[in-house]
């Protein structure tokens, strides 16, 4: 019984936490839609990864490589 109510309270934290990230996460993408023009957004493949990223989220190279994170962008560059 008492294993019980642990699974039901870390199902209870789980589900806290995914609830706060993804209100997190939608809050950012509603002020992202509200800029006109947004919707119709390119998708860059990240060259590194090929991970699909808007546009306006992907860093570009100096090659015009586009790149979905900091990190993939330098991993590119060291090759
Ligand atoms: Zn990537």
């Amino acid at each position: 019984m008492k294993l019980l109510i642990w699974m039901v309270i870390g199902f209870a934290v789980v589900t806290w936490i995914m609830r706060v990230k993804s209100g997190l996460s939608k809050a950012h993408r509603d002020s992202r839609e509200k800029t006109p023009g947004k919707a119709a957004e390119a998708m860059l493949q990240c060259a590194r990864c090929g991970m699909h990223i808007p546009a306006s989220e992907a860093l570009i190279n100096a090659d015009g490589s586009a790149f979905c994170s900091e990190e993939h962008r330098a991993q590119h560059d060291v090759r």
